[in-house]
């Protein structure tokens, strides 16, 4: 049989692998997307997604199955011993607002996100291919040749322009490459994680006991099933295997004989806290991501959403380049990546010794963690030729709800919303600047309907009519033009003026004329 020949091959399932291979199902990209495990991983592992992921299953078109799958704003139910000390919501306040439709993070299974992902991917065309493990790879001038080893024993060689390794913290991409995975493991942090049934519980809080001299226990209940994330620090010096009996015993000492039964056990860890990532992201056609690239405290959830992000950032930028973009905006995927992870690190790293220290999980959070703030500002792909807006050039570029121009409700999201860019047109007046180019969408956003006629909105554009200010509010704009990126980034801003530069701009994305 002969060598197959593909355009990307995703090693790793997990919710890094799936959501760069939803990112490239969509565009029509030619892949494959192997997994080494024989099922679909079961346990809820991460439990959190923040509103920056949200916007990514938004922008997906699977927010609707999430939001019925998770919960927000549960509360953190303190105890010592059987008596309640206190209830804190973590996220009190973070409401949605016209311009952050999702304004805290979620709990929710990671199993359910990876669930959704499939689903999707089985709807564009995909599919995920257990029982294949990547156990050889070279690299030429052309691209990879891999080696996949399926699980009845045969093996089969493929060859792919491109590789992204989504194959998680032990990466055996990252390790072939011989890419170092600087960093720490805190080997006295452990934490037993669990998924359990339990009885005399209810499931309005996660339930805490952060005080018991033994370390920290906490019972979460998991939306969407039946069962409670366990998670107990391990004493150090403490050798035992995680186990339903030892589970029970745990339980019993830190509530100090709460009666509270577990019932069922289904997944179980022995968690050490990591902290380590790789200081590149690309050797030549192979690419890291998610947890191949960093690894995390669990602390302030941030491992699978930055893993979520990374395939979102590396999707659309792998698509472009099969489609003729020059190849170096793939550089831009370390430019941009590998400093949010060190971010990140920092702050899972805080938060992780703030919860140990103080057993306290409520911990800060903020727009770091939220993940909204991040911004690829003054970085290649960002580009400011002219004009003033709220936002600058690699900015998130926020939600605003308004009014198509026959008065039925929209977003800005909507508009958003699928592979393409977005070309806006901010309050001004006149003809457009540039005629239909593929891949982008056109939007004439207007005051008020008196607007649209005295604009006499162009016919590429779709007329988003501003009707409670809020897209002024959010970006401002008198006439600017600004080009949103496929991942909802601010990538250009500029003024009619600047059309030459918007065109060059455009053309090294592979938009339009690519000369
Ligand atoms: C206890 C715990 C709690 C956590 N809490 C949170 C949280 O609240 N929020 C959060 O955001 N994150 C959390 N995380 C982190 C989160 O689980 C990870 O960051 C996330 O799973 C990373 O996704 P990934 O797709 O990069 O890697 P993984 O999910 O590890 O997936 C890697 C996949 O690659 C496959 N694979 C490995 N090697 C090969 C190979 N050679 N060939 C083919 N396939 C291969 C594996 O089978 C696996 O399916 C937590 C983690 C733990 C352990």
């Amino acid at each position: 049989m002969g060598t197959q020949q593909i355009s990307v091959l995703i090693a790793g399932a997990g919710p890094t692998g799936l959501t760069l291979g939803c990112e490239l199902a969509r565009r029509g990209v030619a892949f494959r997307l192997v997994d080494k495990a024989a099922q679909y991983f079961h346990g809820s592992r991460g439990k959190g997604l923040q509103p920056r992921s949200l916007e990514v299953m938004d922008d997906l078109g699977v927010i609707d199955r999430i939001l019925e799958l998770g919960r927000f704003h549960l509360p953190f139910r303190g105890y010592e011993g059987g008596k309640v000390i206190g209830e804190q919501d973590m996220h009190a306040g973070r409401y949605p607002t016209p311009s952050t439709p999702y304004a805290s993070p979620m709990i929710i299974p990671q199993w359910r996100v990876e669930e959704t992902l499939r689903g999707l991917l089985e709807r564009l065309g995909g599919r995920v291919e257990l029982g294949t493990e990547l156990v050889g790879l070279e690299q030429d001038a052309e691209g990879v040749t891999a080696t996949l080893a399926h699980a009845d024993g045969s093996t089969e060689v493929v060859r792919s322009r491109f590789l992204v390794a989504c194959d998680g913290g032990k990466s055996f991409v990252r390790k072939h490459l011989e890419i170092p995975f600087e960093g720490e493991t805190w080997k006295d942090e452990r934490m037993y994680v669990a998924d359990v049934t339990a009885t005399g519980l209810d499931r309005e809080a996660w339930h805490a006991w952060p005080k018991h001299p033994d370390g920290f226990f906490t019972l979460c209940p998991l939306p969407s099933t039946e069962q409670y994330q366990f998670q107990a620090a391990v004493p150090v010096g403490s050798e035992e295997e995680p186990s339903l009996e030892l589970f029970r015993k745990i339980l019993k000492e830190r509530t100090e004989g709460m009666p509270i039964e577990l019932t069922g056990m289904t997944w179980s860890s022995l968690y050490r806290a990591n902290v380590r990532m790789v200081s590149r992201y690309r050797e030549g056609y192979i690419f890291l991501a998610g947890d191949a690239a960093h690894v995390h405290s669990p602390a302030g959830g941030q491992g699978m959403n930055t893993g979520i992000q990374d395939g979102y950032n590396l999707g659309w930028k792998l698509a472009a380049v099969l489609e003729g973009a020059p190849e170096a905006l793939l550089d831009t995927y370390e430019e941009e990546r590998l400093p949010v992870a060190a971010g990140v690190l920092g702050v899972s790293s805080k938060l992780h010794r703030q919860i140990t220290a103080s057993g306290n999980a409520s911990g800060q959070r903020d727009a770091v963690t939220l993940q909204l703030g991040i911004s690829y500002k003054e970085m290649s792909l960002s580009r400011a030729a002219g004009g003033a807006l709220k936002i600058a050039a690699g900015d998130r570029a926020p939600d605003a709800p308004g009014e198509r121009v026959d008065g039925t409700a929209a977003r800005l999201f909507d508009l958003y919303r699928g592979p393409h860019w977005t070309l806006l047109r901010l309050f001004g007046s006149g003809g457009w600047v540039l005629d239909a180019v593929d891949g982008v969408k056109y939007g004439d956003v207007v005051a008020s309907r008196d607007g649209v006629v005295a604009g006499a909105a162009s016919g590429v554009a779709e007329v988003f009519v501003d009707a409670g200010g809020h897209v002024a509010e959010a970006y401002g704009g008198s006439g600017e033009y600004l080009l949103v990126r496929p991942d909802g980034y601010a990538g250009w801003i500029g003024t009619a003026g600047e059309v030459e530069d918007l065109r060059w701009y455009m053309g090294r994305q592979g938009l339009g004329n690519r000369d």
